[in-house]
């Protein structure tokens, strides 16, 4: 047996975790930033994160501005806050947007990216961050990567460096009890893809695998709940659980094909992330299952299917009417896929054509 396996995220889990923990916030400095978007006012977090700082005396900022699929300027802007406040470290409340514009802004708190921050070269002088997820999905609260809005690109684009993994990570699922359907449906097929693709990824070995099969075993008992849309606090927990065992695959792994096409489906039409890749993640395996059989069927086994036909119609129903897209824009979103970095990633090679015929099957007219 032969593997690397690196995670250095305190993960501390159950209900009401921020409270009673608030020392660990101590441990960071004076000063924090609280870096979010709008809905955690009303779902407790900010006020349990807000309640752990009062009573360490330590003084926060909020910034609430971090927008879905969070840009350039705002964690620019994030930055200059974090600068100007004289933040020690940040915490992050959120979906994966605030979440990965807290590992930029941690990062422009202490550095300057120059006009590209997609090509800086950050180094490892990061501020401490604390991450709180509110979706079960991304598990950016153990990843080193954040991914931001790429204009010039038109496309996201992940930067990634170790100094980008939170300190600690809390998690409780009380926080997602009245996320809407469709973000929790969504936010659990991003988990599932990111369990899937880790599978397939060239960096795969004998610990991923057995994080993914067991959040994969855990993502197939939630699906009846999540057609249902009528999810429990146990169903909640049980999806946060899993979508951070995927994310410390994909920490390790890195991701594959999916996330590559599927940048194109946000980016262009507005698609959210994770729908974004349930979308493709059913026609992608058909494809694997021609290329490399045996692990295309151990990884949908794992995820409680015998083939990718009988995947697909579980999926379809969470997914609702699907976009439909030209050929011509699903010859270009195949060629951008094809240079982008997580080609190489996955252990079956993708072509163009190959992502064409995905695209084509999962969202062509
Ligand atoms: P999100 O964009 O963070 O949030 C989606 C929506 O859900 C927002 O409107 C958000 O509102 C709302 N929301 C969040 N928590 C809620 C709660 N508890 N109750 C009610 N509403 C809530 O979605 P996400 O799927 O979690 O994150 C997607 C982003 O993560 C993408 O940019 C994707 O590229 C990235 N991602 C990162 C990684 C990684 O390893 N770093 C992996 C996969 C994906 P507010 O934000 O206004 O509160
Ligand atoms: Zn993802």
């Amino acid at each position: 047996m032969d593997f690397r396996y690196y995670m250095p995220v305190k993960i501390v889990c159950g209900r009401d975790c921020v409270r009673k923990n608030a020392p660990a916030f101590a441990e960071y400095g004076k000063k924090a930033l609280v870096v979010t978007g709008k809905s955690s006012s009303a779902n407790g977090a900010l006020a349990d994160v807000t309640a752990a700082l009062a009573e360490n005396g330590q003084e926060w900022l909020v910034y609430d501005k971090i927008p879905p699929n969070p840009t350039v300027d705002c964690v620019r802007e994030g930055g200059a806050l974090a600068r100007g406040f004289g933040a020690d470290f940040v915490v992050a409340i959120g979906g994966g947007s605030p979440m990965d514009a807290a590992k930029a802004i941690a990062m422009l708190a202490r550095q300057d990216a120059g006009e590209n921050i997609f090509a800086y070269q950050a180094s490892a002088d990061v501020l401490p961050m604390l991450h709180v997820p509110t979706t079960a999905g991304t598990g950016s609260e153990v990843t080193p990567y954040a991914i931001l809005t790429n204009d010039e690109k038109e496309t996201k684009t992940s930067i990634s460096n170790p100094a980008y993994f939170p300190k600690a990570a809390f998690l409780d699922g009380k926080y997602m009890l009245g996320l809407p359907r469709d973000t929790t449906v969504y936010t659990a097929i991003d988990a599932m893809s990111h369990a899937m693709e880790g599978m397939l990824s060239v960096r795969a070995g004998a610990l991923t695998d057995a994080l993914a099969k067991e959040s994969l075993r855990v993502l197939r008992g939630e699906l009846p709940a999540l057609a249902s849309g009528r999810l429990s606090e146990e169903d909640r927990d049980a999806l946060l659980y899993a979508a951070t065992l995927a994310g410390m695959v994909i920490a390790n792994t890195g991701t594959s094909a999916v996330h590559s096409m599927g940048y194109s489906l946000t980016y262009f039409h507005g698609a959210p992330h994770g729908r974004a890749n349930g979308l493709l993640l059913p026609e992608f395996f058909a494809v694997c299952e021609e290329k490399s059989p045996a692990r295309a069927k151990e990884i949908l086994n794992a995820a409680g299917f015998s083939s990718p036909s009988e995947f697909a119609a579980a999926l379809a129903p969470l997914l609702g009417e699907r976009e439909k897209i030209s050929d011509e824009l699903l010859h270009a979103y195949a060629k951008k896929a094809s240079v982008n970095k997580n080609i190489k990633n996955c252990s079956v090679f993708f072509d163009e054509a190959d992502l064409f015929r995905v695209l084509k099957a999962s969202v062509g007219c």
